[in-house]
């Protein structure tokens, strides 16, 4: 008894120590991070909401649970791990007495019953986890495997680990069930099976393996708490910290301002000697980064919803963390050495570890490789996905804004888009002019904003560049207006006083050029007293909603789509004209995904009689890019398939007449893939992509084709001949 004491709590003193020197370690590289105070600030502002996404992120495993089988497996070893919590305490209470028993319900058989209950389902979800790798073992899957990239080989000894757990934990149950010490007479199923088996073993025998058994136990459970601070397993205990400290409602919608020192930066007064533009050097990322790094669990889940690596490109979101956390533990010895002196004296390896630029390519042994940052189109699957809330487009953004600004390294395509935005307003350097090219010949007057809006003004139809300057965006725009105009709903515009929101330059990096664009329309929007905004570019609408606060600009802002859709509610809008199409819709992602609006699109659809809406198999949250966020649409696309062409593949899997959205960039991205497909014969003739305000624009329009309100030229015939690529400005590459 007293070898079993003596040798149990060494055990622990062992494990403890080297588990709390690698945490304390961990703890102060993350303190040589960057401060966030903003983050300790939100936990304390809204504790009654994050109480409530403890309960259902962590407890409730909610994001896990959308992967129905993995999720389950996950959620079974989880609860199995907080109810095993009483074994462990048992197992302990066995070392200085073998009658030990929990006061109070150490002897009830319900307690005995779940711990066993959950045992099996611990070893239920393992077994379903190794069926899981080994159906998608990256060895044979390749890029397909969302293992791929991920240490698999300490993925499998940890399921050893935990099978090892269950084992002797129900090894020693069923020993002590036959020297009768065992504390539950009844419930205990499985402990009693083992039991069963080890009873012809005899008493003698049945007394070694119950004290063997519980030292076994004990060594199992502290080299696994051991091995935990060693590998991607921190996530058991950094996972509430990281969804505790990520922010709300998620890693998507709004980017975050530049921070420097924990203080948002000021450009006036911001200087790149000592203040900290993006992220070039690890230690340029907040702590929140660091334990985002420290938090994944590599389970691929955002890797496997990435357009960008389902295309082919080298942008793997689940790498870029994985990427970023090995730099950082290789080049921790540095930044721990506490001065120049000891760094001197710390091995080459790690000296040269800390020299790597953290975006370069392989001539300079960059940590991320710069196509990878410049890949992403900030469609926001990854965090959607990720069930520990890691925020991959701010990380990813953050580095770009370092290249932008300090570098001055960014696709060079990308420049005469920013140059644009600079000089003209838009990016395709239009000018302010051609703004209300769009109204041309259309049956009504529409009001342009001059001085503060009066009372009669309903919204302010903020049109965006795409949808004042893009010849099929324009088609969009005039329908809105029509529809508006028919259900008598009152609208001005700004016209010549809107410039771009600023959004591609912000998704690019250049928060500079964000800053003094969003400036200029906050000004303009404040003096024009504008408070409802209704917006038909969902970059646009996020923007305007949840990026201009950030500056002071705060209005109610809503999509088209939902306007609409209210407007058909309210039978102010009534679709009469079928329209007899089988219609795929295409989530665009800042609608969607970053803002959640899902219902009012479809809903606008399902109205228009004889439409026959079809979902594609990627819909909704899980909705695939266009491939144009993220300012991806000024880029070129060289590496891989394209990404419109991927979306547009699934779609024509659904054989539909039309394929609607309600984004601008989407419209654009998909029609210029469906032209490719149409010219190599894949797609029919008749096949077109349309705004939903278009089509609810036909169905709300007699039915010989005539206009929606006063008699009108065709909604063609203002359009420039081809706004996209004029003499005089950029076209959009991404878009070609
Ligand atoms: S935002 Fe989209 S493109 Fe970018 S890394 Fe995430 S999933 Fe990939
Ligand atoms: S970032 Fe999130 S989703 Fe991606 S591998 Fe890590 S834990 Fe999984």
């Amino acid at each position: 008894m007293v070898l079993r004491i003596i040798v149990g709590l060494a055990l622990t003193a062992v494990a403890f120590a080297i588990a709390g020197r690698r945490l304390w370690w961990l703890y102060r590289l993350g303190r040589a991070g960057q401060p966030a105070p903003e983050r300790i600030q939100a936990v304390r502002e809204h504790p009654a909401t994050d109480a409530e996404t403890q309960l259902s992120e962590v407890f409730g495993q909610r994001k896990l649970l959308k992967w129905s089988v993995p999720g389950t497996a996950h959620f079974l070893t989880f609860w199995g791990f907080i109810i095993l919590i009483l074994t462990i305490i048992e197992a302990y209470g066995d070392l200085f007495s073998r009658r030990f028993a929990i006061p109070g319900i150490g002897h009830w058989a319900a307690i005995g019953f779940l711990e066993d209950l959950f045992a099996v389902a611990v070893l239920v979800g393992i077994a379903t986890f190794a069926v899981i790798r080994l159906r998608t073992d990256p060895k044979r899957e390749g890029r397909e495997s969302r293992f791929a990239g991920s240490h698999t080989g300490a993925a499998w000894l940890v399921l050893a680990l935990i099978f090892l757990v269950i084992a002797t934990l129900l090894l020693y149950r069923g020993a002590q069930i036959n020297t009768g010490v065992f504390p539950y007479a009844h419930g205990a199923f499985a402990s009693q099976i083992v039991g069963h088996w080890l009873a012809p073993l005899g008493l003698t025998a049945n007394k070694a393996l119950e004290a063997t058994f519980i030292l076994a136990q004990l060594a199992v459970i502290l080299g696994f708490l051991v091995f935990i601070t060693y590998s991607k397993h921190l996530h058991i205990g950094l996972a509430p910290l990281n969804v505790l400290f990520s922010r709300r409602p998620n890693g998507l919608r709004a980017l975050q301002p530049m921070r420097s020192g924990g203080k948002v930066l000021d450009f006036e007064e911001a200087d790149p000697d000592t203040d900290i533009f993006g992220r070039g050097k690890i230690e340029d990322f907040t702590w929140k980064g660091m334990l985002d790094m420290a938090t994944c669990t590599e389970c691929g889940r955002c890797q496997s919803q990435c357009p960008a690596w389902a295309t082919g490109k080298p942008l793997s979101p689940k790498m870029v963390i994985l990427d970023l956390r090995d730099h950082a533990l290789a080049k921790a010895p540095y930044l721990l050495a506490g001065s120049e002196e000891a760094r001197e004296k710390l091995p080459d390896s790690v000296k040269d570890e800390a020299q790597r630029p953290l975006v370069g390519d392989a001539s300079v042994n960059g940590v991320i490789d710069p196509d990878v940052i410049w890949s992403c189109t900030n469609c926001g699957a990854c965090v959607e996905e990720c069930p520990v809330d890691i925020e991959h487009i701010d990380h990813i953004t953050d580095m770009r804004r370092h290249q932008v600004l300090i570098e001055s390294a960014f696709p060079t395509e990308a420049s005469s888009m920013l140059k644009n935005l600079e000089n003209k307003g838009d990016p395709w350097g239009m000018g302010q002019a051609r703004r209300l090219e769009w109204a041309e010949g259309l049956g009504f007057e529409v009001p342009v904003v001059d001085g503060p809006i009066g009372d009669d003004v309903e919204y302010l139809f903020w049109v965006g560049c795409a949808g004042a300057l893009e010849d099929r965006a324009r088609k969009t725009t005039r329908a809105i207006a029509e529809l508006l105009h028919t259900a008598g709903v009152s609208f001005a515009v700004l016209g010549p006083a809107e410039t771009c929101t600023g959004d591609p330059a912000r998704r690019i990096g250049n928060e500079f050029v964000f800053s003094m664009l969003a400036q200029q329309n906050i000004e303009t929007l404040n003096e024009a007293r504008a408070l409802k905004i209704v917006a038909s570019c969902p970059h646009c609408f996020n923007t305007l909603a949840h990026e201009y606060p950030q500056l002071g600009g705060n209005y109610e802002v809503i999509h088209h789509t939902q306007l609409l859709a209210r407007l058909m509610t309210e039978g102010r809008l009534t679709p009469v004209t079928p329209v007899p199409e089988k219609i795929t819709y295409h989530d665009p992602c800042f609608l969607g995904r970053h803002n959640r609006i899902f219902t009012a699109p479809r809903e606008i659809m399902e109205q228009v009689p004889g439409v026959q809406p079809q979902e594609m198999h990627r819909c909704k949250e899980r909705g695939f890019c266009c491939g144009a966020g993220g300012a991806r649409m000024w880029m070129e696309e060289r590496i891989g398939k394209r990404i419109n062409t991927e979306r547009i593949d699934e779609a024509l899997g659904t054989n539909p007449d039309t394929i609607s959205t309600g984004c601008p960039y989407c419209l654009v991205m998909l029609g210029d893939a469906v032209s490719a497909k149409k010219s190599s014969g894949e797609a029919k003739e008749s096949l077109e992509v349309v705004d939903v305000a278009q089509l609810l624009a036909r169905s709300v329009r007699p039915a010989d084709g005539g206009a929606l309100s006063a008699p009108s030229a065709s909604s063609d015939a203002a359009a420039p001949p081809d706004a996209t690529a004029p003499p005089d400005a950029a076209a959009p590459p991404g878009a070609g």
